[in-house]
């Protein structure tokens, strides 16, 4: 089974997608922790990406797009992804789409976790304390969600007409997600 879990930053996909791995026995694909590695290694691309992330930028199409394809090629991922993060343009949707065709796969649950900027900013300055990630500075976050609205519409407009698409109310209990998405998976 692969599943999108689709949101704005904090809005609860990386947690979600720790428990349903837990559950499903299935991958975490975190472009943004992919990215993060790029980073530790040190090299020309990873600076390249440091500075997009700490100016609350997506980071180009083709180095998250590359990263992506590598997995959906992996045989021990095969049918096994949760997508924590991707796609986040309708660009890396429509590569999506081509790659799990091309890899006879498909996607079989889109959650989208809905959340407000109020919540957002609220949680990820408590992430800070926490993480203390260089990107969730209070103006990147700020820049980080308009981004994500601006690029992310057509993404939503892309797949809500899809009958495996679920909106949930991302403000709820971290449970209260769990719960729901664990009811749509067994529908
Ligand atoms: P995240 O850990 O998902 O909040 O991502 C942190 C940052 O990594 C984002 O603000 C972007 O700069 C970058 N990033 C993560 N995923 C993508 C993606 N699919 N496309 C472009 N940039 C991304």
């Amino acid at each position: 089974m692969n599943l999108i879990l689709f949101g704005p930053p904090g809005a609860g996909k990386g947690t979600q997608a720790k428990y349903l791995v837990k559950k499903l026995n299935n991958f975490q694909i975190s472009t943004g922790d992919m990215l993060r590695e790029e980073i530790q290694k040190n090299s020309e691309i990873g600076k390249k990406i440091i500075k997009d992330m700490n100016d609350g930028k997506f980071v180009n199409d083709e180095i998250v797009n590359t990263l992506i394809e590598n997995v959906i090629f992996d045989p021990q991922k095969n049918n096994r992804l949760i997508f924590d993060g991707y796609p986040r343009s309708l660009s890396q949707a429509k590569n999506l789409e081509q790659l799990l065709t091309k890899s006879n796969q498909k996607i079989d649950f889109i959650f989208f976790l809905n959340v407000n900027k109020d919540t957002i900013i609220k949680r990820i300055e408590q992430r800070k304390t926490i993480e203390k990630r260089s990107d969730d500075e209070l103006d990147t976050i700020i820049k980080r969600y308009d981004t994500y609205m601006k690029t992310t519409k057509p993404v939503l407009d892309f797949y809500s007409n899809n009958p495996n698409f679920y909106e949930i109310d991302g403000s709820s209990k971290i449970e209260e997600i769990t719960a729901k998405i664990d009811n749509f998976l067994t529908v």
